[in-house]
């Protein structure tokens, strides 16, 4: 049954949708998180511990960012948005800048991004494409060694919730796009565009925690599926 609400469109992408790029995903088998102990790394515990191993950590991942390119389904995402007639909101899991790179204007990075830094001392932010290191200085107050990666660890609470929350309240259509379902709150995005009306489907390689939850699903890498997908929705589908 068609909605008679006017289209409403949110897309949440995870790590799934980076990965065809070069850009490896933290859980699975040979995951991040199985060999690496996330406390350590990604919790401001573990930042005020070793500071200097974080920074190493994501200065690394941001280099590999910096070697990575967009790939179709990052594409397809960015032609969906210049064609789609109608509210249209990207919500991306990814620290990365990928997206952006395809073309992308209309997302928010609810996790933060690896280019952009985060002064504890003033909470000001700005764009870091560079290394990070212990000597940093912020740039609004000149605080030195107080610099972070402007990124969401666990504990901390994701940005941009108020918006996404009125997007997802409104939605007609959610997407959820390489996501395990493993994260909360955005596991929880499925059921609150349910709530409200919204056809629900997941693109994922493999049924996600959340599958259940959606009322459609296409399994498959993220760069075959996606452009597929996205001239679907465009011609009607
Ligand atoms: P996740 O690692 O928990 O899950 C990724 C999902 O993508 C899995 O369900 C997997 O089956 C699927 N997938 C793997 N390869 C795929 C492909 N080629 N095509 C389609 N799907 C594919 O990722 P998540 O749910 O996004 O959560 C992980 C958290 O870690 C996020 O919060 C994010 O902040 C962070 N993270 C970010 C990046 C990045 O910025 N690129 C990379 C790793 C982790």
């Amino acid at each position: 049954m068609k909605s008679s609400r006017p289209p409403s469109l949110v897309i949440l992408t995870g790590a799934g949708v980076s990965v065809e790029s070069g850009i490896p995903q933290f859980r699975n088998r040979h995951g991040l998180w199985t060999h690496v102990d996330y406390r350590a790394l990604a919790t401001p515990e573990g930042f005020a511990h070793n500071p200097a191993r974080v920074l190493d950590f994501y200065n690394e991942r941001r280099r590999a960012m910096g070697r990575a390119h967009p790939n179709a389904a990052h594409h397809a995402l960015a032609r969906l948005e210049a064609d789609f007639k109608g509210d249209f909101l990207l919500v991306t899991q990814n620290i990365d800048d990928l997206h952006e790179a395809a073309g992308s204007r209309k997302l928010v990075h609810m996790h933060g991004e690896l280019a952009s830094a985060l002064c504890e001392a003033c909470g000001g932010r700005c764009r870091w494409p560079r290394d990070m290191t212990v000597n940093s200085v912020c740039p609004a107050c000149g605080a030195t060694g107080r610099m972070r990666p402007d990124v969401v660890w666990f504990g901390e609470v994701p940005y941009h919730m108020d918006l996404i929350q009125a997007r997802l309240a409104s939605a007609t259509l959610f997407v959820a796009i390489g996501t395990s379902g493993n994260v909360y709150p955005a596991a929880q995005f499925v059921n609150d565009a349910r709530r409200a009306g919204a056809r629900t489907i997941e693109l994922n390689l493999e049924p996600s925690l959340s599958s259940d939850d959606f009322s459609e699903a296409l399994y498959g890498p993220a760069t075959e599926l996606v452009p597929a997908f996205v001239d679907r929705l465009l011609a009607g589908d």
